[in-house]
C-alpha cells in the first residue's frame, strides 16, 4: 500500500483526540490510576481530577458543579434523560414531545417508551429542518412531561431556536431536554439563559475521547436513575468513573469553548467555499439544511441521479472520508429520516453527501475535494440509467 493522504471530512461522526487532551489523560492511564472512591493519596488525586473536569464542563455550559453527571457518551445521556424523566414523572403524565429529526439515541428511546405506554409526538420540521415554536406550543397538553429537541442536527447542521423553545417549555412547566452533542464548541451554550433543564454531551464529537459524555441535570429535576449500582456521581449514575476519559473530556471542552468565534470563522470559510463552488459548478444539486442557521463545518448537498453510497466509495478511493444520507443496510437502501422530514423526495435523498469540516482541515483539502468531486459526480451520472432517461421515476438499486 502506498502512502495515501487522508482528507478527513466526517467530524460529525467523530473527531481525533487533541494532543493536549491526550497529554492531560496520560497520567490517569499510568501512575495516577487510583479509584476516585478510595481514600488513599493517589485516589484522592483521582477524585480531584474528576472534580476539575466537572468544573470545566460546568463552566462551558454555565451550569453549577453539582448539575453535571458523567456518562458513557451521548447515547447514554439521551437515554437517561428520556427514560429517567418518563419513569419519575409517570403520575404527572405520559406525553413526550420530540422531533422527527432527532438522533436515533432519542428516537429509539422514544419508541421504547411508546411500548411502555407513553405517547410521543414527533414534531415536523420545515424544509430547512427548523422546528416551529408555534407548533411546539400547540402540541403541549396537560399530560406532557418532557420536551426533547436537539440543539443542532448531525446530518444537515440546522441549529434550532433553543432558547425560544426552552422558554415555551418553561412557561408550560414541562421539562426541556436538548441533545447538544453536535452543538457544543460551535455555538455558545448557556443552560440558565436558554431555559434548559437537561442537556446531553459526548466528548468524541469535540476532540475528546470516545466512550465518555455527560448529562447536565438542572437542580430539582425529577429523574430516575438509569444505571444502578455504587454511589458514584452523587448516587445517580453508578459505575467506577472513566477517570482518564473524564479528564480528557474536561480538557477537550475547555479547548473547544475557549474561542468559538475564531474556530467558526476558520471552519465556515472553508465550508462556504466548498458549498458555493459545488452548487455553482455542478448542476442538479440542492443544499440541505438552513443556509445560515447551521453548524459552521456542515456541508450537505444532494446530487440528483446519484447513489450516495457510490459517491462515498469513489471519494474513499482518493482518501476522502465523507458520509451520506442513505445507508445500504441489509440489501435495502434506507433514506435518511432527517432528509425525508425536510420534504426531500426519497430518490434525491439517496444522492446526498455530508462533509463535516473541522480543525484538521485546510484550504488545500477543499481544493482537492473541489478537484475530484465534479469528476466523480459526472462519471456516476454517465453510468446512471436515471440520468440517461431523465427522471423516469424508477428507483436505482443498491449497488454496493
Ligand atoms: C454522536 C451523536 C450522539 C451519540 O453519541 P455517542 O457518544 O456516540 O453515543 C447523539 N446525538 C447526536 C446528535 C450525535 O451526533
Amino acid at each position: 500500500m502506498g502512502e495515501k493522504r487522508i482528507i478527513y471530512m466526517d467530524h460529525a461522526a467523530t473527531t481525533y483526540v487533541k494532543k493536549d487532551v491526550v497529554a492531560a489523560m496520560r497520567p490517569y492511564l499510568t501512575e495516577q490510576y487510583g479509584n476516585p472512591s478510595s481514600i488513599y493519596g493517589i485516589a484522592r488525586e483521582s477524585r480531584r481530577a474528576v472534580d476539575v473536569a466537572r468544573a470545566q464542563v460546568a463552566q462551558a455550559l454555565n451550569a453549577d458543579l453539582d448539575e453535571i453527571y458523567f456518562t458513557s457518551g451521548g447515547s447514554e445521556s439521551d437515554n437517561w434523560a428520556l427514560k429517567g424523566v418518563a419513569w419519575a414523572n409517570r403520575k404527572r403524565g405520559n406525553h413526550i414531545i420530540t422531533t422527527r429529526i432527532e438522533h436515533h439515541a432519542i428516537l429509539h428511546a422514544c419508541q421504547f417508551l411508546e411500548r411502555e405506554g407513553f405517547e410521543v409526538t414527533y414534531l415536523p420540521v420545515d424544509r430547512y429542518g427548523l422546528v416551529d415554536p408555534v407548533t411546539l406550543e400547540a402540541a403541549i397538553t396537560d399530560k406532557t412531561i418532557l420536551i426533547s429537541i436537539m440543539y443542532a442536527n448531525n446530518e444537515i447542521g440546522t441549529i434550532e431556536p433553543i432558547a425560544e423553545l426552552g422558554a415555551i417549555a418553561r412557561a408550560h412547566k414541562v421539562y426541556f431536554h436538548t441533545d447538544a452533542v453536535q452543538a457544543i464548541g460551535n455555538v455558545p451554550i448557556d443552560v440558565k439563559a436558554q431555559n434548559i433543564d437537561m442537556l446531553s454531551l459526548s466528548a468524541h464529537k469535540f476532540y475528546g475521547p470516545k466512550g465518555v459524555g455527560a448529562l447536565y441535570i438542572k437542580k430539582g429535576v425529577r429523574i430516575e436513575n438509569l444505571i444502578h449500582g455504587g454511589a458514584q456521581e452523587r448516587k445517580r449514575r453508578a459505575g467506577t468513573e472513566n477517570l482518564a476519559g473524564i479528564v480528557g473530556m474536561g480538557k477537550a471542552i475547555e479547548i473547544a469553548t475557549a474561542d468559538i468565534p475564531g474556530h467558526n470563522a476558520k471552519v465556515s470559510a472553508m465550508r462556504d467555499r466548498l458549498t458555493k463552488t459545488v452548487l455553482a459548478e455542478i448542476p442538479h444539486t440542492r443544499l440541505n439544511g438552513h443556509p445560515e442557521k447551521r453548524l459552521p463545518g456542515n456541508f450537505n448537498i444532494s446530487f440528483e441521479f446519484i447513489e450516495g453510497e457510490s459517491m462515498l466509495l469513489w471519494l474513499d478511493d482518493v482518501g476522502i472520508c465523507a458520509s451520506t444520507g442513505s445507508a445500504c443496510t441489509s440489501g435495502s437502501l434506507e433514506p435518511s429520516h432527517v432528509l425525508l422530514a425536510t420534504g426531500l423526495p426519497v430518490e434525491v435523498s439517496h444522492g446526498s453527501l455530508r462533509l463535516t469540516l473541522g480543525d484538521v482541515n485546510t484550504e488545500a483539502d477543499v481544493d482537492t475535494v473541489l478537484a475530484v468531486l465534479p469528476k466523480i459526480v459526472g462519471r456516476l451520472r454517465e453510468m446512471s440509467p436515471l440520468y440517461q432517461t431523465e427522471r423516469t421515476g424508477k428507483n436505482g438499486g443498491c449497488d454496493v
